[in-house]
């Protein structure tokens, strides 16, 4: 670890135990790692006899059905009334855009702890540790430092946090430190295969038709390069299904043989983005950074799995991610470089 995360990790570590009020916060629409990291925390703070509130805006709920295992205690749907009193911690948000509540932002001690490599350090106090396989990770090591043992729901948590964030071991964040971490857990009390079965399995007969009209619409571009599948807000309504229930859907592109990025575009039903597309990008190595990708479009993520929401429309956009790509794997070739302009 740098100097000046070591540095960030002791000033974390002193807001934690100076100071009595805390609102935690995560990025829309959150994910497994971002409720993970908020059950983590939130638990971490109750132990040490803190007052605690978990914020999550009425938009993000209810949670997908597969979340419902974790129980949120200390939830609130609006900002408290004496948010300016207590310390405001964001985990798992590379982007403070990614929260709706502004009134968040003014906060005097503003915690941004983090894993995503383009985090934009929007926070008083910044504790951003790439090389962390999930924000959960880095909440289990604050717990450790601070000689909290998480309970049996805490230590779910944490799990949930790191069997979605490594896409269940699979992705190349799978460090030792990560199987160290489900070990700890699980001596904490995790009960691993019903974790798995509540996630992954338990599945609403509709996410099935709506994964077979994705697989239907799969299209391959560029000798298989770019796998790219796309879902407008009929394939929604036809298969009954909830805008969530895509979720997963990207991990069958990527594995298909050839590819080196895959893209899941899905056209938004309702809100102030309706119409527009929100696109996953996930690559299968090194070769592609997909957070670059996205940030030209506003968004951001990891290298290997990034996200943004556009206006433009489907064949523009796959023009534009099909340049992209281009210019990244090949960058000497001039039609590509072309498309990437175009
Ligand atoms: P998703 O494809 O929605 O599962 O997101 C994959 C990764 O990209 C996650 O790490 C997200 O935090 C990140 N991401 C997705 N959408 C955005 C966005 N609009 N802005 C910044 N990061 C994003
Ligand atoms: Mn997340
Ligand atoms: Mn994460």
């Amino acid at each position: 670890m740098s100097d000046a995360l070591t540095q960030a990790r002791e000033q974390v570590l002193a807001r934690i135990r100076e100071d009595s009020g805390f609102v935690l916060a995560t990025h829309e629409n959150p994910d497994g790692d971002a409720l993970g990291s908020l059950v983590g925390m939130h638990g971490l703070l109750t132990a040490l006899g803190k007052d605690s509130a978990i914020f999550i805006a009425p938009e993000d709920l209810p949670l997908p059905d597969e979340y419902s295992l974790f129980g949120l205690d200390g939830l609130i749907q609006a900002p408290p009334a004496d948010v300016t009193e207590r310390t405001v911690v964001f985990l798992d948000c590379g982007n403070i855009d990614r929260n709706s509540a502004s009134v968040l932002r003014d906060a005097v001690h503003l915690l941004n702890i983090d894993h995503h490599h383009d985090n934009t350090n929007f926070g008083t106090l910044n504790y951003v540790v790439p090389s962390a396989c999930c924000t959960a990770e880095i909440v289990w090591d604050l717990m450790k430092e601070l000689g909290v043992r998480p309970s049996a729901s805490v230590a779910r948590a944490l799990y949930v946090g790191l069997i979605t964030d490594t896409g269940r071991f699979m992705y190349e964040n799978t460090t030792a430190r990560a199987h160290l971490m489900a070990a700890e857990l699980i001596e904490c009390g995790v009960d691993v295969p019903e974790v798995y079965r509540r996630l992954y399995e338990n599945l609403q007969p509709a996410k099935l038709a709506l994964l077979a009209r994705a697989l239907e619409r799969i299209q391959r571009f560029d000798s298989g390069e770019l796998t790219l599948s796309s879902l407008r807000v009929d394939d929604f309504r036809d298969a009954e299904a909830e805008e969530t229930y895509s979720e997963g859907i990207i991990d069958h592109l990527r594995a298909v043989r050839g590819t080196k990025v895959a893209a899941l575009v899905r056209e938004l039903g309702d809100g102030e983005r309706k119409g527009q597309h929100k696109v996953s990008l996930r690559a299968t190595d090194d070769a592609v950074d997909v957070s670059a990708i996205a940030r030209i479009q506003g968004g951001g993520g990891h290298r290997r799995a990034a996200g943004f929401t556009t206006s433009l429309e489907l064949d523009e956009l796959t023009g534009f991610l099909r340049g992209a790509i281009a210019s990244q794997l090949h960058p000497s070739s001039e039609g590509q470089t072309a498309a990437t302009l175009a």
